[in-house]
């Protein structure tokens, strides 16, 4: 007999599930971590044969679902997202129901307009002129794919039929996100063929040394094509100096992509847009709503200041697939994807509920939480502070702790998730103030749980000389 398939009644599940869930994460913010090699032994995630009884199946759920970390929690700090708006929550609930593609506009309607306005605000907040466009990837890394195959076609246009020919170069900062790297490799470019220019002691490419390299490397008679510049490196949240790395972009003929994965959200804040300053002169910019705008992972723009160029490298034939409206409402023209998730309508939902002064008050905040948390670093003799002032990522060392191995215990011991990073040889805590619903208690919370922690484990923590 088949199983019921019965939407009314999962749903009803879902919720009771759901309160749980919500309910867990209040009274045990941070889950009980299991060891992968302990797992068959909590949780059983075999796939049986014949159908599961009704009461097993539920027990199953409930178990796998209060054992998976927690990455909304007020004590989740580990990664450049956490937390989350229950507007982006309703958002991206209801695109699962509808579970449209956004490929076209026979299958997608409207949602192409709610993607098309999204990308179209985003342009007018950094300064892009009428004819760019956009589109949504799957994340972070995949934008900055894009940026780097569109970079290629427009420095030479037969080499998506030919391969390359001649030996390009890409220019990206020491710091920069490793997607850079495997980007390089994906489109046929090279990993050996990205230049890393180091940063100064802020994080921020040293532009001469670009220029410098770039000179070299036509002297050698390679061809320079593309620049990735970051707006938020990954662990230091250091800016790029756009508006300086333009005008090299502007003088060499380069494509300058903007990687504001993490940081570039700054957009919607006219206190701290200044960090992205000369934004309108890139060619293409990204940024990440899942990271600071607490919308479900993943919700990725990335813009290109000419449409065309998003068009001409991203746009194939296939007559299976398009059958009505013009190319501008298929927005298969302009994806890497053919089958594409609507990953447009949480963050569409979100931004229509609060407006974009309710997200630059988000951004706002996750800055003055960091401004907080560094406050609190610098009037503390135990600490020591690693990071800038404009930034969300606030890096420190506690006394003689190990950061890698504080961090590692921490989770071991169940009591935070917090993440390490190193910059010019020296490791620290990365404390990330990337959730808008932290207020400074939780944040006075995080520093108190750690100091109790390292005061109560001591001898089992390593330390630094
Ligand atoms: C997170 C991050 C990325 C990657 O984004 P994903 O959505 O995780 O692929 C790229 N660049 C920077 C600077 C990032 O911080």
């Amino acid at each position: 007999m088949l199983k019921t398939n019965n939407i009314r009644e999962d749903l009803g599940l879902f919720n009771q599930i759901v309160d749980i869930f919500l309910q867990d994460e209040i009274a045990h913010p941070v889950s009980q971590n299991i060891k992968p090699e302990d797992l068959p032994k909590k949780l059983d995630l075999s796939l049986p044969e014949s159908p599961t009884l009704d009461e097993d199946f539920k027990i199953s759920l409930k178990k796998l679902i209060l054992s998976t970390p927690k990455s909304s929690s007020r004590l989740f700090f580990n990664q450049l997202f956490g937390g989350r708006h229950s507007k982006g929550v309703l958002g991206d609930l209801l695109a699962v129901m509808l579970n449209n593609s956004m490929a076209t506009y026979k299958i997608a309607g409207p949602q192409v307009a709610v993607e098309k306005e999204i990308i179209k605000k985003v342009c007018e907040k950094i300064g892009y002129s009428k004819n760019a466009g956009g589109t949504f990837p799957t994340g972070g890394s995949m934008s900055n794919f894009m940026s780097m195959i569109i970079a290629r076609d427009k420095k030479n246009n037969q080499i998506k039929d030919k391969g390359f020919k001649d030996n390009f170069t890409a220019y990206t900062s020491k710091i920069s996100h490793y997607s850079v790297a495997k980007n390089a490799s994906f489109c046929g470019l090279g990993k050996e063929n990205v230049r890393y220019i180091p940063t100064n002691d802020l994080g921020q490419m040293d532009v001469k040394i670009l220029e410098n390299q770039i000179n070299e490397d036509l002297n050698n008679g390679l061809i320079p094509f593309y620049i990735n510049a970051t707006s938020g490196t990954t662990v230091l949240c250091a800016f790029d100096n756009i508006d300086e790395i333009s005008k090299l972009a502007k003088k060499y003929d380069l494509w300058l992509h903007v990687d504001g994965a993490f940081g570039g959200s700054v957009l919607f804040s006219d206190k701290y847009k200044h960090l992205i300053k000369g934004v309108e002169n890139s060619d293409s910019f990204c940024f990440n709503a899942h990271k600071t705008l607490g919308v479900p992972l993943s919700t990725s723009i990335l813009v290109v200041k000419n449409s065309d160029k998003l068009q001409q490298t991203f746009s194939n034939k296939a007559s299976y697939l398009y059958q009505t409206h013009d190319d501008e409402y298929n927005l298969g023209y302009s994806s890497f994807e053919c089958g594409r998730r609507n990953n447009a309508l949480k963050l569409w939902v979100l931004w229509k509920s609060v407006g974009s002064i309710g997200l630059e008050q988000m951004i706002d905040h996750e800055f003055a939480l960091a401004q907080y948390a560094r406050d609190y670093v610098k009037n503390n003799g135990n600490y020591k502070l690693y990071s800038a002032h404009d930034s969300m990522s606030v890096c420190f060392n506690y006394k003689n702790y190990d950061p890698q191995d504080l961090c590692k215990k921490l989770y071991e011991y169940n009591k935070l998730m917090v993440g390490y990073g190193n910059f010019k040889n020296i490791s620290f805590v990365r404390l990330v103030t990337i959730n808008s619903q932290n207020s400074n208690k939780e944040i006075d919370s995080f520093f108190k749980i750690l100091e109790q922690f390292c005061e109560e484990h001591d001898d089992k923590i390593k330390k630094i000389n």
